[in-house]
């Protein structure tokens, strides 16, 4: 079989909405709609990032249906159900909210996992919904990688094979999850993977085959609560002339497989899992549990771990920082600076540039650029904001 080449093309695009968006200014759930109420994207502050794209219903006329000879038009149905049930259930655990990004079209009118060519078919207003959805994506995945530096992006979807187990894609073939260990812990197949970051840097030092199938990987966690899937440690890969699906567009284009340090899995889940409300929601519990342990285990982000937006904080409303943007100095804002304990600058690689005493009210930038200004409060909180230093 041949392996699809992606191109990246969101390196402009993710960095132009960068710096339009502030991840600290969205209070966790608040909902942005993508043009014409197409796309929704429900802000989180952890570092999970889930999209929906085959559960929608809407079916505008303004949009042609795709009628291409090779065009899937099936949806995943009771997906957005699900990834509700998810989202809340994750936020009953920790107390976090995931990022949740959902494609209302029918696949009819927008299939958003595919290319823009094969998604839209051409047809500017389902370009633009397109658009909109990647363009969420990006936005939550800076927002996470700004705030804790790694996540987990999950794409959810419902299939409708006769085996009833979950399918999880990580962009590596059904006959190769049968080969043996060292050639899927090779350089090679690490470098096709969805998980490739995690291989590189992850809290137990696991190889890839084991964050695929052993005993600490989210689709044995799920085996282990009754919830049988592929690949797992009591199935490590579906057997010669199975169904399975190792993931697609959205996957291979989130995740460190396109670089970056979120990784990516896509969840195929089965139908006794979705259409039934009251097992729904139950699933919904264990896969919330079963994340959140794999982000813990894994990336080492404590489940309880959120970042505060600013509009949670009593001085909500104030800019923390100001100009933004601005030239060479910056001030700091005084409902801020009185619980102050430390206050640091990163450039935009990451490295840390100055670190400011408690009391100081201003704070300057010798050199034009994006910094991130990470504000450490005395009850412990943190806060960051991005600024742009023009000059
Ligand atoms: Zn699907």
């Amino acid at each position: 079989m041949k392996r699809c080449g992606f191109i990246i093309l969101f390196t402009f695009f993710a960095w132009a909405l960068a710096i339009a968006q502030d991840c600290t200014i969205l209070s966790p759930g608040t909902v942005l709609m993508g043009q014409n109420d197409y796309i929704e994207y429900r802000t989180g502050n952890m570092p999970i990032v889930l999209s929906i794209p085959h559960g929608g219903s809407l079916t505008p006329s303004e949009i042609p249906d795709r009628l291409c000879p090779d065009c899937v038009t099936v949806n995943d149905a009771f997906t957005i159900e699900l990834g509700t049930a998810l989202s809340d259930s994750i936020h009953a655990i920790t107390g976090c909210r995931p990022h949740v990004i959902i494609n209302h079209l029918d696949r009819i009118k927008l299939d958003a996992n595919r290319n823009l060519a094969d998604a839209a078919l051409g047809h500017p207003i389902a370009e633009q919904a397109w658009n909109d959805f990647h363009g969420f994506i990006e936005d939550a995945k800076t927002c996470v990688e700004e705030q804790f530096g790694t996540g987990l992006y999950i794409d959810l979807h419902g299939h409708g094979h006769t085996i009833e187990r979950i399918e999880y894609g990580y962009l590596i073939y059904e006959d190769e999850l049968a080969f043996d260990e060292s050639v899927l812990n090779s350089t090679t197949y690490v470098n096709y993977s969805s998980l490739r970051n995690l291989v590189a840097f992850n809290v137990m030092g696991l190889q890839h085959t084991d964050l695929l199938k052993g005993d600490f990987a989210l689709g044995s966690l799920l085996h282990a609560q009754g919830y049988p899937g592929v690949p797992s440690s009591a199935a490590p890969y579906p057997l010669p002339g199975e169904p399975y699906f190792s993931g697609g567009y959205n996957t291979a284009v989130h995740s460190s497989y396109n670089g970056g340090t979120i990784d990516g899995v896509q969840i195929e889940c089965n139908q006794a899992l979705r259409f039934d409300p009251e097992a729904r929601d139950i699933f919904a519990g264990a896969l919330a549990e079963n994340i959140v342990q794999f982000v813990e285990y894994h990336y080492g982000h404590s489940s309880s771990t959120c970042a505060v937006s600013i509009s949670e904080h009593e001085d909500s409303n104030v800019a923390m920082i100001h100009p933004n943007p601005g030239y060479t100095q910056f001030q700091i804002a005084p409902a801020m600076l009185k619980n102050l304990e430390r206050l640091s600058i990163f450039d935009s690689q990451g490295r840390l540039q100055q670190q400011i005493p408690p009391e100081t009210e201003y704070i300057h930038i010798e050199r034009p650029g994006v910094y991130m200004v990470v504000l450490r409060l005395k009850d412990g909180r943190e806060y960051s904001e991005r600024i742009i230093s023009l000059h």
